[in-house]
């Protein structure tokens, strides 16, 4: 079968449509890259606001356009709280609830045997061998650690459609790194629901999986994905002493005024966010702060918002993600007086959003000349020699190289300032 995948969503949708990819091709699939050329298209559904549902449906109407004979497979977390939205969505041939995804390949292949009656003419059956490596070829790749959260935030709907935490087994997972480092992949990024919480149903935990994977895989960068503040230990920053691992830590504290993180069920205050962020500071230079926002959660009045925006302010994050409140059916937060109105989480989300773009330039003005590792990603599209890459700490670089720099770590000084990143000059 050719198959073709797509995600909305987080980058947890995007390293479970890699592992998906691999485990297609291993079962003697080609994984293609243009949705017109497959037998199967699959999409991994995100539900974390009402803008990703639309996003879910818009694409999987897309792909049923763009290829009206291909079956089509729909998963993940839209799949999982909305099935009915889905059905009713004309040429869906099959849903698979989060539980069932692991078994993808075998369920797609099921699917593939009871439809080739009617559909023989319009496949190729034949299934196609594929090249592995080119497949897996990637410069960063995402590594599914674990599922689901045992949290229960007021806002989220992730922790009710991806289920209690399930870690996947140690040696899955350095067995997993090896091969992408094999296949030439220069940095993972280790992601799930709640990467916090890996290996406590193993016994183990995410500084010792960490640990693991410096210490047994060769892997050049290793870098995590968003970790809930209340897990970040003390006892995990000394893992960055090694310098493979990327001196990034994406902190959601999604709003900054005590009141509001008290509704929402968070479990620090702002002062415990502002202390552990100072800790990891003086533990790891250059370290870029991220995190994630939320405006208008319900209830949120004008001085709570501006309370919010002058913590985050001060706490001179290299990236934010603002997200306006979009009330979940399910969730204790949808459920709650004083809905916000739309016009007032646009205006806070504008605010907001221009911070960021400040608060950002801040953090690069802080590199302006100096020289940093960066490792090299993709051609710019509208010119050749304009290359694309990504410090260990976050910083978004672009450069004009005639050689290709693709998946080269290169010394490069930073020299300027520019939209979303900064610019820089490669040494020859
Ligand atoms: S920690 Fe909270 S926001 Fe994050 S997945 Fe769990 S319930 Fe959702």
């Amino acid at each position: 079968m050719r198959v073709y995948l797509e995600r909305v969503g987080c980058k947890l949708n995007q390293s479970e449509i890699e592992a998906l990819g691999r485990g297609f091709v291993q079962a003697g699939h080609q994984w293609v890259q243009a949705s017109e050329e497959a037998d199967l298209c699959v999409v991994n559904t995100c539900t974390v606001t009402h803008v990703a549902d639309r996003k879910s449906r818009q694409l999987i109407r897309r792909l049923r356009r763009a290829n009206p004979t291909a079956r089509l497979i729909v998963t993940g977390c839209y799949a999982e709280m909305c099935p009915q939205e889905i059905r009713a969505i004309d040429g869906v041939d099959l849903i698979v609830g989060n539980e069932d995804k692991e078994h993808l390949v075998e369920l797609a292949e099921s699917l593939e045997r009871e439809s080739s009656g009617s559909r023989a003419l319009a496949l190729n059956l034949k299934p196609e061998t594929s090249n592995f490596k080119l497949q897996m070829g990637h410069t960063r790749a995402f590594v599914k650690i674990q599922d689901g959260c045992n949290n229960r935030c007021t806002y989220c709907i992730i922790s009710l459609a991806r289920g209690r935490e399930r870690s996947r087994p140690r040696q899955e997972i350095l067995t997993e790194v090896e091969a992408l480092v094999a296949a030439g992949c220069k940095e993972v990024v280790l992601t799930g629901v709640h990467i916090g919480g890996y290996g406590r149903d193993l016994g183990t935990s995410l500084g010792q999986l960490v640990e693991d994977i410096l210490t047994e895989t060769t892997v050049p960068r290793l870098r995590l994905s968003s970790i809930e503040p209340w897990d970040l230990e003390p006892s995990l920053l000394r893992l960055w002493d090694n310098s493979r691992l990327c001196r990034h830590l994406h902190l959601p504290l999604q709003s900054g005024c005590d009141a509001t993180l008290r509704c929402m069920g968070r479990r620090y205050t702002t002062s415990q966010y502002a202390s552990l962020v100072v800790d990891a500071r003086r533990f790891i230079p250059d370290l870029a702060v991220t995190t994630d926002v939320i405006v208008g959660f319900p209830g949120e009045t004008d001085e709570e918002f501006a309370a919010s925006l002058n913590f985050v302010e001060k706490m001179e994050f290299a990236r934010i993600h603002v997200f306006k409140y979009s009330a979940r059916p399910g969730t204790a937060a949808a459920e709650m007086p004083h809905q916000v109105p739309y016009a007032e989480k646009k205006e806070r989300s504008d605010a907001m959003l221009e911070l960021a773009r400040e608060s950002s330039q801040r953090f690069w003005q802080k590199f302006l000349g100096r020289r940093m590792e960066v490792l090299w990603e993709t051609r710019c599209r509208d010119d050749k020699h304009a290359w694309s890459g990504l410090t260990d700490n976050y910083i978004r670089v672009t450069t004009r190289s005639e050689r290709s720099l693709a998946n080269t770590i290169t010394s490069t000084t930073l020299v300027g300032l520019i939209e979303g990143g900064m610019r820089g000059e490669v040494e020859d």
